[in-house]
């Protein structure tokens, strides 16, 4: 039965803009407790600055942020833009899987609205990698295997060929492993790119099949050079995120006591003994060009399409 005889479908595109609002607040959460080892469930939400629980109606998206200017309430700490940005990109973001999820000649079913439900699931937890990933340089495992099946959820609605979310996982997995990690270890001596890169384009390719995950992982590899060579040529430097350099130095104090795992873990890192100074040296997080990659070929396929192979 279509959804829009009983309701007009202006209401669940207004519905779907306050569900991704709402679920933009979790993921500001999640994307500090995460790398924390904390609960994203519990405690509620809390200042940052002194940790006073937040109630409800000065937590509200974006409006909260504005209305006290980027500054908490009880303490005056800081609440950085990331905050109402990530908020906003999660109502944008649930809007547009809406209108792509209802968008199909059956338009407004109930199983269209579960596919977008699906659809919005899987671009919030990109963007809970992209900032994980910005912060500390690596890519939880829990939240790749959540994209994977969300991705096969997605398969098991749309009702297309289980084999294609399989063999895109596989293909996906190697083409980063077996020349970026694999080959370029036995070339250098260290990983090109992280484990957790050729995870997470495993999980896109359950989303897309094999040739959507390839062209993902090029779209991914332009923009990410292009914006290194931006932020090179602007900031003159490309600096590491200061959690990774923290745990470098740990890692470091680890290794002179004679922790082996440390001195191994140092080995694995490129810039263990030079510092990023020139561009060919700089590590740059390659999960949120993938993520970024994922989420143009998720809202934009079409249009990516007719504009990379014009007919
Ligand atoms: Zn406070």
């Amino acid at each position: 039965m279509p959804l829009a005889d009983l309701l007009p479908p202006s209401f669940f595109a207004v519905l779907s803009v306050v569900w991704g609002l709402l679920w933009g607040s979790f993921a500001t959460v999640a994307i500090v407790r995460i790398p924390e080892g904390r609960s994203v469930v519990r405690p509620g939400s809390s200042c940052d600055g002194c940790g006073v629980p937040i109630p409800p109606w000065k937590n509200i998206p974006v409006f909260a942020w504005l209305f006290l200017r980027g500054r908490a309430s009880c303490c005056g700490a800081v609440i950085p833009w990331r905050v109402p940005v990530v908020e906003a990109l999660g109502g944008a973001l649930a809007y547009l899987s809406f209108v792509r999820a209802t968008g199909t000649d059956q338009g407004l079913t109930a199983a269209n609205l579960v596919l977008a439900l699906v659809v919005f699931a899987g671009a919030l937890t990109a963007i809970v990698l992209t900032f994980i990933d910005l912060d500390c340089m690596y890519l939880p495992d829990g939240g790749v295997v959540l994209l994977a099946i969300l991705g096969a959820v997605c398969v098991w609605i749309k009702r297309t060929p289980w084999e294609d979310a399989a063999l895109g996982g596989l293909v996906a997995f190697a083409v980063v492993y077996i020349p970026f990690i694999w080959g370029y270890e036995k070339l250098r001596g260290f990983p090109g790119m992280g484990l957790g890169d050729a995870k997470l384009l495993a999980a896109v390719g359950v989303w897309f099949g094999w040739q959507g995950a390839t062209t993902c992982l090029v779209l991914a590899a332009v923009q990410g050079t292009m914006i290194a060579l931006c932020t090179f040529m602007v900031a003159g430097r490309i600096d590491e995120p200061e959690a990774v350099v923290r745990e470098r130095q740990e890692l470091k104090e680890l290794a002179a006591s004679g922790d082996i795992e440390a001195q191994e873990a140092l080995r694995q890192d490129p810039l263990a003994d030079a510092p990023a100074a020139g561009l060919g040296s700089a590590r740059v997080a390659f999960g949120p060009f993938i993520c970024l990659a994922f989420l143009e070929w998720l809202f934009a396929e079409d249009f990516l399409v007719s504009w990379l192979l014009p007919a």
